[in-house]
């Protein structure tokens, strides 16, 4: 077997392309399934269905785009790391809402 150094490196970096779409896809799943419960987040006129369906098919996608990730790992033997990964914190403009608002002083 020949190691392919060219074809490792490009899978690296398509591997680290598949997780920042993950991550992406995460923080994306996370802001809808936040909308649910945040008042201020929740966009206008949203019906109970409506968040349902954006909740379902945004957990697919971020389901998709997960196993396409690990797949990569897998094939690529190591989790890329250094490449400016990182997660994304949170959109919603009241910060409080998302830990809770218990520290008031
Ligand atoms: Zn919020």
């Amino acid at each position: 077997m020949v190691q392919d150094g060219e074809h490792v490196s490009s899978l690296e970096s398509q591997t680290v392309a598949a997780h920042s779409a993950y991550v992406e896809a995460l923080a994306a799943w996370e802001k809808v399934v936040h909308m649910a419960s945040c008042p201020i987040c929740r966009p206008e006129g949203l019906t109970d269905k409506d968040h349902e369906r954006r909740c379902d098919s945004a957990e697919l996608e971020k389901e998709r785009r997960r196993i396409a990730f690990r797949d990569l790992c897998d094939e690529l033997g190591y989790v890329p790391e250094g490449h400016g990964i990182r997660l994304r914190t949170s959109a919603c403009p009241t910060d409080s809402c998302v830990r809770g608002g218990s520290d008031d002083a």
